[in-house]
């Protein structure tokens, strides 16, 4: 098994990371679906207010490509449809019916899979709405069914310091089996499937460790896909590559062997209170507020869907998107601190040691201040130091600043795998990921 190590200096010592105990909580009343947060597709939306749908019924499908579809993540009627800037459709709410039904797939079990052909699971996986959950290398959009990536990689933890722990989500029922079975029919996909296990949390179980391939070990990304393929590439050519986090495989198992659109999600939430911060067993698309205990006033917190560094805003009313499986309610910061700047900042997070917290090494709490204004990239190289992909990335950003796409191609911009360090650790407060997302977007869909 190959060891890939991401050696970087920025180690976290953040509060409040999710305990291991998993909960149940009740039932949603109602679950949304999130197009706009599946990336690079044009949807067209295929239902409207008051329409009855099953658990599995499709809500949007892909302009480009009519066999991608979203499918209702509930069973009921559709509650309200709502739009954002530009008609851009945020949310289908489902209000769930009692008897919740479902559409029945036909069950495709292992000896069934060993006699397909990959076209055959690929038309399943896409029927059964859960294509979805294959991304590419390297614009982390839906896999594309007509490429022959190099590899599809399954990372079991990818050391956000608040995403499921593969441990909790592969304890659960027949985790394991299904697992296993997801890995067969990733394999009738490419030759190729690399299964990674982080050195922290290390798999226990003798069948899981015979399928793991590779192992990774540091600090944040370690296990992120795109850096453990930059990390073993051999040539151009392996370019480009697929990926499925751990926990999703159990969704593409569960929807073959059951004939049903998998619900069950093991999330993390973390703030609000101290015993918010855990595991919960709850299903895709859950309202955000169900996942947590009754706080005072919801507002006070900036609602973080998706990881500490990889997530988004969202609104106290919104919903977990089909991705999400971390929720963070980080405190909002009002009131200005009067000479911050002349302080010694013992509760300060830094990375540039501008802070005593750099000697005293404290867990501290994240919150939702910059801690500064935004001013000129200063050239301290910070942002490259942490980069786990070599780029440098205030060059990069100079070029693309300077609307010289091709030079920024060249400095690397498709291996940025979107990881957020740059940004956190940027002195100058530079929005440098979402810089490099945005035009690898555009580069995409050729508008640059
Ligand atoms: S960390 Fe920020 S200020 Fe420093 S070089 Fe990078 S972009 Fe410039
Ligand atoms: S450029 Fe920034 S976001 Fe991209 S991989 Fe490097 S550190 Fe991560």
């Amino acid at each position: 098994m190959k060891t890939v190590s991401v050696k970087n200096r920025c180690k976290f010592r953040v509060a409040g990371k999710p305990a291991a105990r998993l909960e149940s909580i009740p039932a949603p009343a109602h679950v949304a679906a999130i197009p706009h947060q599946i990336p690079l597709i044009r949807p067209r939306l295929l239902v409207k207010p008051n329409d009855s749908v099953k658990l599995g019924t499709p809500l949007i499908e892909d302009k480009g490509n009519p066999n991608l579809k979203l499918l209702s993540p509930g069973g009921g009627h559709v509650m309200d449809i709502q739009y954002g800037p530009r008609r851009v459709i945020e949310a289908i709410i489902i209000k769930i019916a009692p008897d919740e039904p479902y559409v029945e797939f036909p069950v495709i079990d292992e000896t069934q899979i060993s006699g397909m052909g990959r076209e055959e699971i690929i038309d399943a996986l896409m029927a059964r709405g859960l294509w979805p959950l294959i991304r590419g290398i390297p614009f982390k959009g839906v896999a594309d069914p007509e490429e022959a990536p190099a590899a599809v990689w399954v990372p079991l933890d990818i050391l956000d310091p608040f995403h499921p722990h593969s441990d909790v989500y592969l304890a659960e029922g027949p985790a394991k089996e299904q697992f296993l079975f997801g890995i067969k029919v990733l394999q009738k996909l490419a030759g190729r499937v690399c299964v990674c296990e982080h050195t922290d949390r290390p798999v226990p179980d003798e069948r899981l460790r015979q399928v793991l391939t590779h192992r990774a070990a540091g600090p944040f990304p370690a296990g992120e896909p795109g850096v453990m393929h930059y990390q073993t590439k051999q040539s151009a050519k392996e370019n480009r590559a697929w990926y499925v986090t751990g926990q999703d495989v159990l969704l593409l198992a569960e929807a073959l062997l059951t004939g049903r659109y998998p619900t069950a999600r093991v999330m993390t939430v973390s703030g609000g209170r101290p015993d918010n911060n855990r595991h919960v067993r709850s299903r895709i698309g859950a309202p955000l507020k169900s996942l947590v205990k009754q706080i005072d006033s919801p507002e006070a917190y900036r609602w973080v869907a998706g990881g500490l560094f990889t997530g988004y805003n969202a609104a106290p009313d919104g919903f977990m998107g089909l991705y999400e499986t971390a929720l963070m309610l980080v405190p909002e910061v009002t009131e200005k601190e009067l000479l911050g700047f002349a302080r010694p900042g013992l509760k300060k997070p830094t990375s540039s040691r501008t802070f005593l917290s750099a000697i005293t090494r404290p867990t501290l709490t994240v919150d939702a201040d910059r801690h500064g204004e935004l001013r000129a990239c200063v050239n301290c190289s910070y942002c490259a130091a942490i980069c786990p992909v070599g780029i440098l990335p205030q060059y990069t950003y100079k070029c693309i600043y300077a609307e010289e796409i091709e030079e920024a191609l060249a400095h690397g911009l498709l291996d940025c795998v979107e990881c957020g360090l740059c940004s956190y650790v940027c002195p100058s407060k530079i929005e440098l990921t979402e810089t490099f997302k945005d035009t690898k977007h555009k580069y995409y869909w050729g508008k640059i």
